[in-house]
């Protein structure tokens, strides 16, 4: 097992010093109750999915989720037989860490305006489901790829466009018991008052992502006036961010969200 002094650490602006121990990062942030968005090198990630499981341990964290990017990420989506592999290493976790509660998920790539997500075959093997838009991930065809992912990239969306992803949003939170939805606003901009809103009929929440958040001051307060509630995750793809949710936090008290209304402080996000 690689060692995390062996790793090069480096994630987004935060630079850690190669020497940090999992105590000295505990130190630095807020340790939330659970962390449901984390990347191992079966994605993009550059730790194994233990190494990830023993950083929760140490920082207390009470519930762990690997959510390795779902299998129409083009560059680093998890392979069918990793996917597989991976089930079987939780439940071995499971007995080997009764310390921590662990769960077994993807984050599943929104596919197109249908609202379809790449997980559809493989749903009802996974503990929950989040989902985000990724520009590397494949689309439905080349004309949904055009029209979804390169247009969205490439032009500055008119009011008619950011409708048309808001759609594509509502349809997927509809369609599927999210949990969560990640980074909005991250390649593709939505109407996030009218995502907030059908969040609340479902019950999932919006996530506020520990690597990039895309709030304006107004969008954060449409959304707190539906009533939505929050997550911090850390989206780490390296051990050493595990429970890393202090860009959450932070933008919280910034920006006036009540730390209540983040559901995973203190308490699972399954209560
Ligand atoms: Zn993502
Ligand atoms: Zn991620």
């Amino acid at each position: 097992m690689k060692k995390i002094e062996d790793i090069e650490i480096y994630e987004g602006d935060t630079i850690l010093d190669k020497s940090t121990s999992a105590v000295e990062v505990k130190e630095q942030a807020f340790v939330p109750y659970g962390d449901y968005h984390t990347h191992t090198n079966f994605s993009d990630g550059q730790s194994t999915l233990e190494e990830n499981i023993q950083q929760a341990i140490a920082l207390g964290l009470k519930e762990y989720a690997v959510s390795d990017h779902a299998f129409k990420h083009r560059a680093s989506g998890i392979t069918l037989a990793n996917f597989l592999a991976q089930k079987r290493q939780i439940e071995l976790f499971k007995e080997r860490y009764p310390q921590i509660k662990l769960y077994h998920t993807l984050e599943a790539n929104i596919m197109g305006y249908s609202g379809k997500l790449d997980v559809d075959e493989y749903k009802d093997e996974l503990d929950f489901l989040q989902m985000g838009f990724h520009k590397s991930a494949t689309n439905e065809s080349f004309a949904t790829w055009w029209s979804f992912t390169a247009t969205n990239l490439i032009f500055k969306p008119s009011a008619k466009k950011i409708e048309k992803n808001t759609l594509a949003y509502l349809r997927c939170i509809d369609r599927y018991n999210l949990q969560f939805v990640n980074h909005l606003n991250y390649g593709i901009l939505v109407n996030v008052k009218e995502i907030a809103k059908a969040c609340v009929e479902r019950g999932t929440k919006i996530e506020l992502n520990g690597k990039r958040i895309f709030f304006s001051q107004q969008e954060v307060d449409d959304m707190l006036e539906t009533g939505v509630d929050f997550v911090v995750n850390s989206d780490a793809h390296i051990a050493t961010r595990v429970g890393d949710v202090k860009l959450g936090i932070d933008f919280a008290k910034e920006h006036g969200i009540p730390l209540e209304k983040i559901v995973n402080l203190n308490k699972s996000l399954f209560n």
